[in-house]
């Protein structure tokens, strides 16, 4: 093929993406991450971010990230299994893993990098994997990796799963799921996805992105929410870019699964080490994380308020208990109109289609803060109301 038809094709499918109402357009934020940005050159109010305790623009992780880039330097230089483990990092393991309540845990870069390292290094040919429909894409693109055998399960349907499990015949079982679900905000059944997962002998990959320093006793996350200890068929992965307000993500599991994430999961071992500094400011995040009650209680106050302010107007919310406040619009283009018609009030809600979302499910997703103000949930209610 020449060179000038495959851009001549690209074009083709970048406008056909247009007419979809699919194409997806950066704006460059000109402030740190916060309730208030600016955008060519003009001030909003962002309902964007997932820095749910308005973490991301502390002063103390401010002050940690910059004494450790005296002390530490920049860059870790290598992969952790060469000589990118510095102390820090170490000292962060054994905070995540006390935190959590688990033996053990491992410091990945990202998110999306846990979940396709986890995954592959625990199930593959001969095992099974049942995984929610609505997992996130992290998720379904490390079930791709593995090569083992997979099904979904309607979304939290533990009937559903109870039947694919029951009919298995794979030695290995893996049940994946979020813990709060990206695009809704929704809670997976946790208590009956482990006891599923008991009674069928089943490893429970639980990915509380969403859940971790929101929910739960000191913002120890989804199990700690539902009560549920640090079970041995647990694999915790939670992320630091979200409420922790930083970047990186850890597993959490029994010693034996840590070690042996530690000499297989590729995504861990064929990456530079993360910074030094995003470890010291995450151990100060951690602290802060614990001791951050009256953050979670005004979160939660928002919440309410956002959902009491548009309860019987045309705007249709999901039922969701946590920071993640969708509504549902359906078509793409509508969604994409409404989300401009709000940024033209310098209210910032993105707007989410598919493929991130299922067809006809498009939606403004609203992510509230505990940086954001009753003021500022008042004028989002009000220009919601006002489109309606
Ligand atoms: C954001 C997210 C991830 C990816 O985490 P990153 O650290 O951003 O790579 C994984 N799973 C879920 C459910 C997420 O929402």
């Amino acid at each position: 093929m020449s060179e000038s038809i495959l851009h001549a094709e690209l074009a083709a499918q970048l406008a056909q993406l247009t007419a979809d109402g699919l194409k997806r357009r950066r704006r460059t934020l000109d402030a740190p991450c916060g309730p208030l940005a600016r955008v060519d050159g003009r001030d909003l109010i962002s309902f964007c971010s997932n820095d749910y305790l308005g973490l991301a623009n502390d002063p103390a992780l401010i002050e940690a990230a910059c004494a450790a880039a005296r002390t530490w330097g920049v860059g870790s230089g290598a992969s952790h299994l060469v000589s990118g483990h510095q102390t820090p990092h170490e000292a962060l393991e054994m905070k995540l893993a006390a935190f959590t309540g688990f033996p053990r845990a491992l410091l990945f870069s990202t998110g999306y990098m846990a979940n396709l390292g986890i995954v592959p290094a625990l199930v593959g040919r001969g095992d099974a994997i049942f995984a929610d429909k609505l997992n996130h894409a992290s998720l379904i693109d490390a079930v791709q990796l593995a090569r083992a055998e997979s099904q979904r399960y309607a979304h939290g349907d533990l009937a559903a799963l109870e039947r694919l499990l029951a009919a298995s015949p794979a030695k290995r079982k893996l049940i994946l799921t979020d813990a709060v679900f990206s695009m809704d905000g929704d809670l997976a059944p946790l208590p009956g996805l482990l006891e599923l997962a008991e009674r069928f002998d089943a490893w429970l990959v639980v990915d509380d992105a969403h859940g971790f320093g929101v929910l739960g006793a000191q913002g120890r996350g989804s199990l700690a929410h539902f009560a549920i200890p640090a079970a041995q068929r647990i694999i915790y992965m939670g992320t630091l870019g979200k409420a922790a307000g930083a970047s990186g993500a850890f597993v959490a599991a029994h010693e034996a699964v840590i070690e042996w994430l530690l000499q297989r999961a590729r995504s861990y071992i064929f990456t530079t080490g993360s910074s030094p500094i995003m470890a010291c400011a995450l151990a100060s995040s951690l602290e802060l994380i614990a001791h951050s009650d009256a953050r979670r209680a005004h979160l939660w106050q928002l919440a309410t308020q956002l959902r009491d302010g548009l309860a019987g107007t045309r705007w249709q919310l999901l039922p969701s208990p946590t920071a993640i406040q969708p509504v549902i619009i359906g078509d793409n283009h509508e969604t994409l109109r409404v989300a401009n018609a709000l940024f033209e009030r310098g209210l910032w809600v993105p707007a989410i289609r598919p493929p991130t979302v299922p067809k006809g499910t498009a939606r403004l997703r609203v992510s509230l803060t505990a940086a954001h103000s009753t003021e500022q949930v008042t004028q989002l209610v009000d220009a919601l109301c006002d489109l309606a």
